[in-house]
């Protein structure tokens, strides 16, 4: 497979940045009542984090702007982006607000309960964002989710868009988008839940699929990347829709595979792919993805990548 040239594509990611709590129990508790678990694992998260992580990871440039809480998770989450050659220069720390922190049971069975405290997270403004409008005007590639303040991610999307540079919003969790904003969106990544709450239809098969892709399409969207897990991807663009089928795999935690499609997508499309070959490329990460335990501790390297593809 052609794997891209080796241009170092720019990414600036705006996004959110949590420490995983990570509780192993036989079963999930009932209110009020307390169980021994099996195990803890604390692991670096958040979906801005974990794009800016999956992108860097496959060679691209990348800078974060996010913000912190004066905290130990805090600087641990710093120190992590850090370790990946991820600039943290428009990191921001609020004194008064904790870190975002997600606590996660995961049972036996593998599933999970989830609380999400923001925290930091949800204090990033439009003046942040605006401070960091070089940087932002400076790259290739803007990616962003809503983890953050909705308005934040308009400003930052609107700044992409005067300077030139793409966009790639993952609307993830998905809520209410300001009017126009999938009009500055070149491209929309989001799975079957955010797609049925975008649009209100209900996406369960590669029928609805194609007719949440058009009436996103139709709102302005340059392309939408609908991913089904397992099922595979559903790829639209005005008067074009095609399907891609996942990667067959053995799945032992899909955490981040979202995650690490939106990063690996957007190096591909900047290696100068196609966006039919920059699908399968980041099908096959978020597969490896899928393999492995764990948020940012399971996204591939380029290299890895490479080898898996062969
Ligand atoms: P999210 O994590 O946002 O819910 P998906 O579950 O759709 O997103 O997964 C994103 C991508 O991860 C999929 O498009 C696919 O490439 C890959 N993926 C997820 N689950 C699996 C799986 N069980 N087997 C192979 N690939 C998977």
């Amino acid at each position: 497979m052609d794997v891209g040239n080796a241009v170092v594509p720019r990414v600036v990611v705006v996004g959110s940045v949590n420490m995983d709590l990570v509780f192993r129990t036989p079963r999930m508790p009932a209110p009020g009542e307390t169980i021994t678990g099996d195990g803890f694992q604390q692991v670096p998260g958040g979906k801005g984090a974990n794009q800016a992580v999956a992108a860097a990871r496959q060679g691209a440039a990348v800078g974060f702007v996010g913000m912190i809480g004066n905290d130990s998770f805090g600087q641990m989450a710093l120190e992590s982006l850090g370790r990946e050659g991820i600039a943290t220069t428009h990191m921001t720390t609020d004194l008064s607000a904790a870190s975002g922190v997600a606590g996660i049971f995961v049972d036996d069975h593998g599933e999970n309960s989830i609380v999400l405290a923001p925290g930091a997270n949800a204090v990033l403004s439009e003046a942040h964002v605006e401070a960091a409008a070089a940087a932002i005007g400076g790259a290739d590639y803007l990616i962003c989710q809503l983890e953050s303040p909705i308005a934040s991610v308009a400003r930052a999307i609107a700044i992409a868009r005067e300077h030139g540079v793409r966009v790639v919003f993952n609307p993830a969790p998905a809520a209410q988008l300001p009017d126009g904003l999938l009009a500055s969106v070149d491209y929309l990544i989001l799975n079957e839940t955010e797609a049925t709450q975008l649009t209100g239809l209900a996406v369960l098969d590669r029928a609805s699929a194609a007719e949440a892709a058009a009436a996103l399409l139709a709102r302005g969207a340059g392309a939408v990347l609908l991913t089904m897990g397992a099922g595979g991807v559903l790829v639209a663009t005005t008067g074009h829709e095609r399907f891609v089928p996942a990667v067959k795999v053995k799945a032992v935690d899909t955490t981040a595979a979202g995650d690490t499609f939106v990063g690996a997508l957007t190096v591909a499309i900047g290696r100068g792919l196609d966006l039919d070959d920059a699908v399968t490329q980041a099908q096959h990460a978020a597969a490896l993805t899928v393999t492995r335990m764990g948020a940012q501790t399971s996204i591939p390297t380029r290299a890895e990548l490479h080898e898996f593809i062969q």
